[in-house]
């Protein structure tokens, strides 16, 4: 089974019959990480891959172990928030841009880090999971110091309301909140030169919780 994002049709399970076989027509014509024009049928039970004609592929390039390392973090997050079958241009355009990047730079394996980072958040507001950056989520005040993040309630909070109601939440330093901001809305180029903190696997990691909660709750109701 492949999945696949296309362009007409979201995200998709198919599956490529054959495609093992030596003399299978698509192999090699449809390698992990590449665009490529596609055609497919709906079988009993699963989409069927019919054809496929590799236009670009992406892992053969250079960049080595980080590279490859970062094509599958992409493709494994996008592939684990994005809703199957759910056409999105604005999608398209973050995976292909993202993918056509790469392409063109090599990157060091912290700038490998800050690159997937920015694609999460991107991704994560494109889904409208995007957590409030600049005003507390409670009193709606704007934030200047002592920021708390709550993935949960779906962003910043200040200490005044977290007193209120009790709840315990994960400090964030003002100057990890700018690199946050700064991932969502600089151009690449500026923010590559940004030196990775580590609070921003913190902030990955408690938003990454909140949505698998989310995803799971939605898959039993
Ligand atoms: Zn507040």
């Amino acid at each position: 089974m492949f999945w696949l994002y296309t362009r007409d049709f979201g995200l998709l399970k198919v599956l490529a019959r054959g495609i093992r076989k030596l003399n299978s027509k698509l192999r090699g014509s449809l390698g992990l990480f590449s665009l490529a024009e596609v055609s497919f049928v709906q079988g009993r039970r699963h989409k069927v891959l019919t054809g496929a004609l590799t236009q670009e592929s992406f892992s053969q390039a250079k960049g080595g172990l980080v590279r490859l390392r970062l094509l599958f973090r992409l493709g494994w997050i996008f592939c684990f928030l994005v809703p199957s079958q759910e056409k999105d241009k604005n999608l398209w355009k973050l995976m292909e841009q993202a993918w056509l990047r790469l392409e063109k730079e090599e990157l060091s394996f912290s700038e490998s880090i800050l690159f997937y980072y920015r694609f999460f958040w991107q991704l994560v507001f494109l889904l409208g999971y995007g957590p409030e950056l600049y005003h507390c989520v409670f009193c709606r005040k704007r934030i200047a110091s002592q920021v708390f993040f709550v993935a949960q309630e779906g962003g910043l909070a200040c200490s005044e309301c977290l007193k209120k109601k009790r709840l315990r939440a994960r400090k964030i330093s003002e100057t990890s909140l700018k690199l946050l901001r700064l991932l969502l809305n600089s151009p690449w180029e500026d923010l590559k030169k940004e030196k990775l903190r580590p609070e921003l696997k913190n902030l990955y990691q408690e938003q990454l919780v909140f949505l698998r909660s989310e995803r799971l709750g939605n898959r039993t109701s």
